[in-house]
């Protein structure tokens, strides 16, 4: 079973509550929140197998920033051009993102073919481990409804916090 199956409907049912708390922590953030959520991304990680979910790469194309581009176009032996030609659009500020989703470089088995060199977006999702998360609640609350592993986090943080 897919651990992110039902997820939208029961972060739909949550989000108001999200939002809340998610506003509560901006106001006020609690004295050693990063080191918190460190812990939390790694408990809540530590239950949920990604390769069995997907449910970013399927759903949520990552933005691509100039590195990003000129080493995967590197690896796929094409010109940065075509690259973004091929896989990219531009968003309305001014970002490119992957065009499609599913992610054109996502396998069937649920690997990235591109593991290696994806961009850092992907490397970086779900966002839960930065510096100042306290700033990053508003994205945590919009992840809670992608990511089983995010939503488990908020869980617990309405319940410690
Ligand atoms: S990061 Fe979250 S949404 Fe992506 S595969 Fe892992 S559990 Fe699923
Ligand atoms: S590049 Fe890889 S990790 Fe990033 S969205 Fe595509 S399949 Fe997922």
């Amino acid at each position: 079973m897919n651990p992110s199956d039902g997820l939208a409907e029961i972060a739909r049912r949550k989000a108001a509550d999200f939002k809340q708390l998610a506003a509560r922590i901006r106001k006020k953030p609690p004295a050693g929140l990063d080191e918190w959520f460190a812990e939390a991304d790694e408990e809540a990680f530590s239950a949920i197998d990604c390769l069995a979910c997907a449910q970013c790469c399927k759903t949520t194309p990552p933005m691509l920033f100039e590195k990003d581009i000129e080493r995967l176009a590197s690896h796929l032996r094409m010109r940065p051009g075509n690259f973004v030609e091929q896989y990219l659009i531009l968003d309305t500020d001014g970002i490119y993102a992957m065009r499609s989703t599913p992610c054109p470089f996502l396998g069937a088995d649920n690997y990235c073919s591109v593991y290696e060199y994806r961009p850092k977006a992907c490397r970086e999702f779900p966002h839960t481990t930065h510096r100042r998360m306290y700033q990053k609640m508003q994205l945590a609350v919009t992840n809670a409804a992608i990511c089983p592993a995010v939503f488990r986090i908020l869980e617990k943080l309405e319940r410690s916090f």
